[in-house]
């Protein structure tokens, strides 16, 4: 192995004569992992000097593995680590790295040429959170996945594939009268995170029951309006939007990652203290 190593300069034939050696060896009754596991030192003693050494003024190409966000990234790069030196012999002077999503990679370059790939880059096509339901009174205040809501100083991007008819869900409220107001890097009183196990709709209509002079304290979105906009007293003022479907066991901490994300317990509507 150290002599075929030795003898070829190319990576190409360096990777084919090894291989044929192996080959060869495992024919004469050698153990074919046994020989696998020596390779790795074979070339960390051939190889890697030599490469580090010219690394410095060759500019190498990268290739990119888009992962998911993952507990276990730091034991993949050190796995990616440990085996450059076989990968590079098939894949020339490459570095590699791991990149969570986002960004140029190869995966996202390939979709974006490619005929099913039209969307713009980065987007799906928007879909309506309107169920259209026959008499749905919630659908008039759901918009599209895609849109963007400002609560205190961040955005919230609605997702796709969710509705009125969403159940065991992270939902919001934001009062459009007071987000009306909205300016650069001030915190508004606007926006409601609420939880149901019910389907989305059917919650909406326990709020909008609160709409009166003797439930209002019952719910914050009631007493928000009464408290504020006491002309505009009507469910109208709010637009809604279903966030996520969770487990129904997860459904308490979801929705405090989303108070807490967002801070609507300090500046908004998640503040109000309700009647129960
Ligand atoms: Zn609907
Ligand atoms: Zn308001």
């Amino acid at each position: 192995m150290l002599r075929v190593v030795s003898r070829n300069s190319q990576e190409n034939t360096r990777y084919e004569d090894m291989e044929q050696l192996k080959t060869d060896l495992k024919r004469s009754g050698h153990d074919l992992e046994q020989l696998e596991d020596l390779e790795p030192a074979v070339y960390r003693r051939f190889v890697a000097p030599e490469e580090d050494s010219l690394g410095s003024n060759i500019p190498s190409e990268s290739l990119v593995f888009p992962v998911n966000h993952m507990r276990e990234i730091p034991q993949l790069k050190k796995l990616l680590r440990e085996t450059e030196h076989i990968v590079q012999p098939v894949l020339g002077d490459t570095r590699i790295k791991v990149a969570t999503r986002k960004g140029t990679s190869i995966g996202n370059r390939v979709m974006r040429n490619s005929a099913i790939g039209r969307a713009p880059e980065g987007s799906q096509p928007q879909e309506s959170q309107k169920c259209t339901g026959t008499g749905c009174k919630c659908c008039k205040h759901m918009g599209m996945s895609g849109d963007v809501f400002h609560i205190n100083k961040s955005e919230l991007t609605v997702p796709n594939r969710y509705s009125c008819k969403t159940e065991n869900c992270i939902y919001m409220a934001q009062c459009k009268l007071c987000n009306g107001l909205r300016s650069e890097g001030l915190c508004l009183e606007d926006t409601y995170f609420g939880q149901t196990s019910q389907k989305f709709h059917k919650r909406i209509n326990g709020h909008r029951a609160c709409f009166n002079a003797e439930d209002f304290k019952k719910s914050a979105l009631s007493l928000h309006a009464m408290e504020n906009h006491p002309d505009c007293f009507d469910m109208n003022i709010y637009k809604m939007a279903v966030l996520k479907k969770v487990n129904p066991r997860d459904l308490n901490r979801e929705e405090f990652r989303y108070i807490e994300k967002y801070q609507t317990n300090s500046y908004g509507l998640n503040r109000c203290k309700v009647e129960r």
